[in-house]
């Protein structure tokens, strides 16, 4: 706050000399302080209203004197993997749920969390195999918060409407009054969660599940059936035949790199309160800040405005940091992002995930790119075929076509051939659950099969076989 007044002398000078009608009071990000909690001074969007502000304090408080959920050492070697993903040395593979939930949490007992470890350790083995090094990150152990394109929700057939939903985070899913008041604990119940679900993936990663000398362990239940899980045994045939082959020639294959796994965490920023009290001066260089409520955090397509208070937060943080770009992101937009959150250009600091729909990718993203190209910025390109492509089914579910999300896929993969740029990976929602969520794929899931077990908190999830499926395709489309 101490150098606004003079900034805002000048921009607003800047705009008289200009004959502008409006004033402009914001100064430039780079001349404003930042603190975990600069962005309080910002305009802010998708934000609850809590009705007891003490009491939303007193959870800060606590969480502000609570454990970390990850380490700065760790996402410091999350920007390093990434920035390898931007010059197509690996390839990123980011995954599962939409949202969180607290009542998930509690039926699966942690088998949800395990399972949709399992199939991103084997997309990520499909992906190893035929595309080269994955960086594996879930959606998971803080993917909470939910936007809403609206404030207000109604029920089907019904006069009465309610506030939004905005994921147990924030509030509850029921479909009452007393659900919908936001309530500060439950950034609780969330933290306690995702220190729970972090412990399981630790544990995941580095406790045998991933050991590549035992890759017929690898597998889930319901996707052995399935098409796919006869297309991934093939995998693991070859797998294990290369492995046999390199211990017959003497090569160790008992070394560590193939019996654990780097595994890191990921949500997108919205409910600041929760990010703020989770940041920590790094560990090696205090000078530093980082949010430890997740290796990755983001920026959602709704939440990316230049003068906004998500911008302002993530500026700050020495996270990697993803920025969701759908169809409506100007290009000129895009840059000022990049000089905000990216001032030095770090490699893998900045994550684009493009989220155009299956029709517009062709005709959207490359203006983006080549914005992005002639202004020197080094980012790292994933695509998330999910969001540009949610539909209604005519039986009333929210779903996505499996066919449209491959489409997206494969527009990634030819405009950035196309344009010389790195097609660096894929953000996907997913579930290693057989669910009916999206229709199409090998499963031949249709409209009507959606009844049958649509479980989802928010946006329908690829399931655990329409996943892998996607795995191979892009591996085939990647591959060439
Ligand atoms: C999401 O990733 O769940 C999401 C809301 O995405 P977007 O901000 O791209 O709409
Ligand atoms: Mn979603």
């Amino acid at each position: 706050p101490s150098s606004l007044p003079r900034a805002a002398m000048v921009a607003r000078r800047a705009a008289a000399l200009a004959g502008a009608p409006r004033m402009v009071a914001t100064p430039p990000a780079a001349e404003r302080v930042w603190t975990p909690g600069s962005w309080r001074t910002m305009p802010i969007k998708q934000t609850p209203t809590y009705p007891d502000q003490e009491a939303v304090e007193e959870v800060e408080k606590r969480l502000r004197a609570g454990v970390p959920l990850v380490f700065s050492g760790e996402t410091d070697r999350l920007t390093a993997a990434l920035a390898k993903a931007s010059e197509g040395k690996a390839f990123v593979l980011q995954g599962g749920d939409c949202a969180e939930s607290f009542t998930e949490f509690a039926k699966y007992g942690g088998n949800n969390i395990a399972d949709a470890f399992t199939l991103l350790m084997q997309m990520s083995i499909v992906l190893t195999y035929s595309v080269g090094p994955v960086v594996k990150i879930g959606r998971m152990a803080g993917q909470f918060a939910k936007p809403r394109s609206s404030a207000v929700e109604r029920a089907k057939n019904a006069a009465l409407s309610l506030p939004s939903y905005r994921g147990d985070i924030i509030n509850g899913e029921a479909f009452d009054e007393a659900s919908r008041v936001p309530d500060p604990e439950r950034m609780v119940t969330a933290f306690t969660q995702s220190t729970a679900t972090m412990n399981l993936l630790r544990t995941l990663a580095t406790g045998g599940a991933m050991d590549l000398t035992r890759i017929q362990d690898i597998n889930l239940q319901f996707v052995k059936d399935t098409p796919a899980g006869s297309r991934f045994a093939e995998y693991v045939r070859q797998v294990s035949g290369a492995l046999r082959f390199m211990h017959s020639c003497g090569v160790p294959v008992d070394s560590p790199a193939l019996k654990a796994a780097e595994f890191y965490v990921s949500h997108e920023s919205l409910l600041l309160p929760y990010e703020e009290a989770l940041c920590r001066p790094g560990a090696r260089d205090g000078g530093k800040t980082y949010a430890t409520s997740g290796h990755f955090l983001w920026l959602g397509d709704r939440t990316r405005q230049v003068d906004g208070a998500h911008v302002e937060f993530m500026r700050g943080i020495a996270n990697p940091i993803g920025i969701k770009c759908g169809p409506t992101l100007d290009p000129s937009e895009l840059l000022e992002l990049l000089a905000i959150l990216n001032p030095d250009n770090t490699p893998g600091r900045i994550t684009l995930i493009t989220r155009m729909g299956a029709g517009k990718i062709a005709d959207g993203l490359p203006p983006l790119i080549r914005a992005v190209q002639a202004a020197g910025a080094v980012v790292t390109w994933v695509c998330d075929p999910c969001h540009g492509n949610t539909e209604s089914s005519p039986s009333g579910y929210k779903t996505r076509n499996f066919e449209n999300v491959f489409q997206e896929v494969r527009g990634f993969f030819e405009v950035h051939k196309r344009e010389g740029t790195i097609a660096g990976g894929l953000h996907l929602e997913l579930t290693g659950q057989n669910v009916t969520e999206c229709v199409g794929g090998m499963q031949a899931l249709s409209h009507d099969d959606l009844a049958r077990r649509y479980e989802t908190s928010c946006d329908p999830r690829l399931n655990a076989s329409q996943a892998l499926e996607l795995a191979f395709l892009a591996a085939e489309t990647a591959g060439g």
